[in-house]
């Protein structure tokens, strides 16, 4: 069974379809890099499978859940208890420390505050950001910020985690660091990781890679491509 089932996806924006008929089948605990042109869909596919948004037609089967079906209200709900997020910006929110940013997930899932920063805490010192733990996000250097933002996707222990070009806005020795990072921590954790990137240098970490194009998935191809 798949940790991820997506049959003949459809979306569009208007009058420009996105997706035309996308299919992807993900098996538990496999990191799997979607590759493809800007603009093919890849972003949109990520957005679809993680509950963001919503098809015009075809399944989507996320951990045994058909996410497509689901009320915006139960959609919010399994993104928040089972799936992890991290985009190209890190989105933290500026004005909490660092810690607060990783527990945010934990204190929206209704743990203690004192056990979700310990927990929170936890994670600072495999970042390699030991004694940062205080630091207003909004005060981190980029590649700090995009660690934090990892932390924060991963400490939930998500079902799945989705990664929008988690690396696009780094260089490369720190998105080499990140990536490390991403997919040792979704390794421990038997995580199912969804990434999309530009970079055969980043999608060269997962076990596989499927190009998009056209708003199909158009190729399954073994990951270690070389660049
Ligand atoms: P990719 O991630 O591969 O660059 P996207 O999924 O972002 O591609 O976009 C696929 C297509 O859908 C593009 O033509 C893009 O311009 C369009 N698109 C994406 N999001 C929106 C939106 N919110 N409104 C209108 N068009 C959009
Ligand atoms: P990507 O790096 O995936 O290509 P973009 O920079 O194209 O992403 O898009 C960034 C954001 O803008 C996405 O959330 C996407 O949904 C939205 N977007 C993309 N194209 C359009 C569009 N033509 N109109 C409105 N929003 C768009």
């Amino acid at each position: 069974t798949y940790a991820i089932e997506a049959r003949d996806v459809r979306l569009a924006f208007g009058a420009t379809p996105a997706l035309r008929g996308a299919n992807l089948a993900v098996t538990p605990g496999e990191v799997v890099a979607v590759m493809g042109p800007s603009g093919s869909g890849k972003s949109t596919l990520l957005h679809c499978l993680g509950g963001i948004l919503v098809p015009d037609a075809g399944e989507i089967h996320v951990g045994g859940h058909r996410v497509d079906t689901l009320d915006e209200t139960a959609r919010s709900t399994l993104r928040r208890d089972r799936f992890g997020f991290v985009f190209q910006f890190g989105q933290l929110v500026p004005e909490l420390t660092a810690e607060e940013n990783v527990a945010l997930p934990l204190l929206l899932g209704g743990l203690r505050r004192a056990d979700a920063l310990d927990r929170a805490r936890s994670w600072f010192d495999r970042l390699g950001l030991a004694g940062l733990e205080r630091r207003r996000s909004g005060e981190l250097s980029g590649g700090q910020a995009q660690r934090v933002a990892l932390a924060r996707g991963l400490v939930a222990r998500p079902t799945v985690l989705f990664a929008d070009e988690p690396t696009g806005a780094l260089d490369t020795l720190t998105g080499e660091q990140v990536m490390n990072l991403l997919v040792d921590g979704a390794r421990e954790q038997g995580t199912t990781v969804v990434l999309v990137t530009h970079e055969a240098r980043v999608a060269a970490y997962a076990d596989r890679t499927v190009l998009v194009r056209d708003g199909r998935v158009t190729a399954d191809e073994p990951a270690r491509v070389g660049s």
